[in-house]
């Protein structure tokens, strides 16, 4: 099964990815994980982006389609895939079409999660991320105290890196936050729907539990 979920930031999008990569046997792609492990490493394709990135703009389209290219056409993802953050511009979707075509594949569903921007800036400026373990969680569920362990993987220092292994993301405040949903409404949204004219896309709604939201997908997808 190939699969592509699309929304704003903070609509849950790595949280259900990760879910249906899981129950669906599918390999989780997200493209944001991608560049943030190369701006990590320190390698040319992270000292590219990283400017890009923290001021909440979009990577060149050109870039983009290399590295799909290059992650679609690995071993592992032959049995099938789930895209997330990608395509984020009307270019790299008509770019994805073209490419699926030549290498003889299919999007079975296109998911669009959806959320307000009030309740997206309230997710996203408590959000906090594990250095160690990618996973990320919200400072609203630990009350007054600032949480040091890594609820998920228990790490408290990233080893490698010698860095706290809780750590803000740079575009995750609100005036990024509400640059990166006018990017989401401008740039992202018209790729969703040139998508819509070749595979099936569902519009779901990303407010609710997780759980909530994974039954709401579940239901599309059955
Ligand atoms: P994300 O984790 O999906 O929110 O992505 C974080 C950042 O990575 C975005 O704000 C962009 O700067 C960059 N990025 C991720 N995917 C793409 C894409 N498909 N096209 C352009 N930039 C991207």
């Amino acid at each position: 099964m190939n699969l592509v979920i699309m929304g704003p930031p903070g609509v849950g999008k790595g949280t259900q990815s990760y879910e249906l990569g899981k129950s669906r046997e599918v390999i989780h792609i997200s493209t944001g994980d991608i560049l943030r492990m190369a701006v990590r490493s320190g390698s040319d394709l992270g000292k590219k982006v990283y400017k890009v990135m923290t001021a909440g703009d979009l990577v060149s389209d050109d870039l983009m389609m290399e590295l799909i290219k290059n992650r679609l056409s690995q071993e592992d993802a032959q049995g099938g895939w789930l895209l997330d953050g990608f395509p984020r511009t009307a270019f790299q979707a008509s770019a994805l079409i073209e490419l699926l075509e030549e290498i003889g594949q299919s999007i079975n569903q296109v998911l669009v999660l959806d959320a307000p921007a009030d309740e997206i800036i309230r997710r996203l400026e408590g959000r906090i991320t594990c250095r160690v373990c990618n996973e990320t969680m919200n400072l609203t569920g630990f009350g007054h105290l600032k949480p040091v362990f890594c609820p998920f993987c228990g790490c408290a220092q990233d080893a490698e890196r010698s860095k706290p292994a809780l750590y803000q993301r740079a575009d995750d405040n609100e005036d990024t936050i509400r640059y990166r949903l006018e990017v989401f409404r401008k740039k992202t949204l018209p790729a969703a729907w040139q998508l819509e004219e070749k595979y099936p896309l569902s519009e779901i709604d990303g407010l609710g539990t997780p759980e909530e939201v994974a039954q709401r997908i579940r239901s599309v997808l059955e």
